[in-house]
């Protein structure tokens, strides 16, 4: 038997019969979540990609993975809810903040923060989980709002790029929950 099975304390105990709730949604498992093929990328900015990872409709909640592969920009934005951060490399930050952050860094943005993301030139790709609540409300040079983003736009870009290289809308559906 090898080491790591004789290490598993637990491989006698059984698993809960009852899974799920009657209402529950199933899980979700995506193998690679930053995966390194361009198709899962859906262009978010003219430098910037995210690939869909879990939808809420019914909430205005994604999480993604942020890419970025050379110096990129999130143009200035407000956010009335709150935004976690995971990063799992490369190099970004907010031109509002004084920290940078890289591989193993985690973020909490408190509802009611404006910010420009940029990612920095850096051997790895950018590549960040975000838990993002929408809207996001892009704001002018003067910091007035002159638009907004959320899961139903976010939705739409996804379905449209999955659709274009092949991938199909369905697939960024089988991601709501
Ligand atoms: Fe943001």
């Amino acid at each position: 038997m090898p080491e790591s099975q004789q290490n598993e304390f637990w491989r006698d105990l059984q698993p809960i019969a009852r899974v799920f709730q009657p209402d529950a949604l199933p899980e979700t498992y995506i193998q690679n979540a930053p995966i390194d093929d361009d198709r899962y990328y859906v262009p978010f900015s003219a430098t910037v990609s995210s690939r869909p990872l879990w939808i809420s409709p019914s909430t205005n909640r994604w999480c993604d993975i942020l890419m970025a592969k050379e110096a990129g920009l999130v143009n200035r934005h407000y956010h009335p809810h709150e935004v976690f951060a995971y990063t799992i490399s490369g190099k970004w930050g907010y031109l509002e903040h004084d920290w940078i952050a890289t591989a193993g860094d985690f973020v909490y943005e408190s509802p009611g923060e404006g910010h420009t993301l940029v990612a920095y030139d850096h051997p790895d790709p950018m590549r960040a989980i975000f838990i993002v609540k929408g809207p996001l409300i892009w704001l002018d040079e003067d910091g007035r709002s002159d638009d907004f983003f959320d899961v139903h736009h976010y939705i739409a870009m996804c379905k449209a790029h999955y659709e274009s290289v092949g991938l199909g809308a369905a697939a960024v559906e089988a991601l709501f929950r």
